[in-house]
């Protein structure tokens, strides 16, 4: 036997000679240890398989093995549902949420009289696709990103007009108010301050992020600055919490309150009575939880509830 090699390296050929057993031996030695392989591969696919006559107990195993296999998929898409049912609740809920914010733009747009065309909520954002699923139905997948990207949209196009309308109000209607000035009570003292504190709850240290006055039930609560009103009902934490945005990056909260005497969308003065004292929520007795927040952020009242108008 003569093969021909050809080089490119060296650009010539040459030629092995395979007459010796040295250069053949290993090649045909190892072509017998593949094809024995593949019998025995073939072999033991044969006899696990229960088409081909093999014995009932290795059928049963088989069967066995399948079962389990369909079982542990049936959990993992099961687990999976009840995952997106849950996230499909949260959704519903950032939609409720969604609903309030419209309403409260819709009110902002009247309290600032700005033009109806350049501030429209009730207009849809732009969207398309099939039409929503029917109640009850579990959801897919492919419905529920869907549906969080209208959600993403609509959270997008909401927060810019919102951004503008407090723009607007804070240069035009809030001229006046600089920042919270004085205490968000009539009469009561202060009971906690900004700061780590134990929480009365739990007892671990914890982060508090306002200010305390503790009072009569049922005494005034009082607006530290001119401003309009954002939120007025219950809060996760906060009980009834009415929150006033001052324009300029400001805005005040007062938790816990008994009964709420404002409105969303309301404009209220200095020193306007805006609830009633009171121990709803998280609270261990009759406080307002006051606090004073710069760019969406709390920061400490202090210095706000000391200042003088
Ligand atoms: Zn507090």
């Amino acid at each position: 036997m003569k093969f021909l090699l050809y080089t490119t390296t060296y650009g010539k050929s040459g030629s092995i000679q395979l007459n010796r057993p040295v250069f053949w031996m290993p090649a045909v030695l190892l072509l017998a240890l593949l094809l024995g392989a593949a019998a025995g591969f073939g072999y033991l696919l044969a006899s696990r398989s229960p088409a081909s006559g093999s014995t009932a107990a290795d059928s049963g195993q088989w069967q066995a093995a399948l079962q389990e296999q369909k079982q542990e998929l049936a959990q993992a898409r099961d687990a999976a549902q009840n995952d997106l049912n849950a996230l499909a609740v949260r959704l519903g809920q950032m939609q409720a949420q969604m609903l309030r914010i419209e309403a409260l733009g819709q009110r902002l747009t009247n309290v600032a009289r700005l033009g109806k065309a350049e501030f429209d909520f009730d207009r849809q954002p732009a969207q398309g696709g099939p039409a929503a699923p029917v109640v009850d139905e579990p959801l897919n997948s492919v419905d529920f990103i869907q549906a969080l990207n209208d959600m993403e949209a609509q959270i997008d196009d909401r927060a810019r007009q919102l951004e503008v309308i407090e723009q607007v109000l804070s240069r035009r209607e809030l001229k006046s108010a600089v920042s919270p000035a004085g205490r968000p009570v009539a009469s009561g003292w202060l009971s906690s301050y900004y700061g780590k504190r134990a929480d009365p709850f739990t007892g671990h240290q914890a982060m508090h992020k306002g200010v305390d006055f503790a009072g009569k039930s049922g005494s005034d609560v009082l607006a530290t600055a001119e401003g309009v009103v954002t939120w007025a009902g219950k809060r996760y934490g906060y009980g009834r919490l009415v929150e006033i945005n001052h324009g300029n990056g400001y805005a005040t909260r007062y938790g816990h309150c008994q009964k709420i005497l404002v409105q969303v969308g309301e404009k209220v003065m200095p020193g306007q009575k805006i609830a009633l004292m009171g121990s709803s929520g998280r609270s261990t007795g009759p406080h307002v939880h006051y606090e004073v927040l710069k760019n969406g952020r709390q920061i400490d009242p202090t210095r706000y509830v000391r200042a003088s108008r």
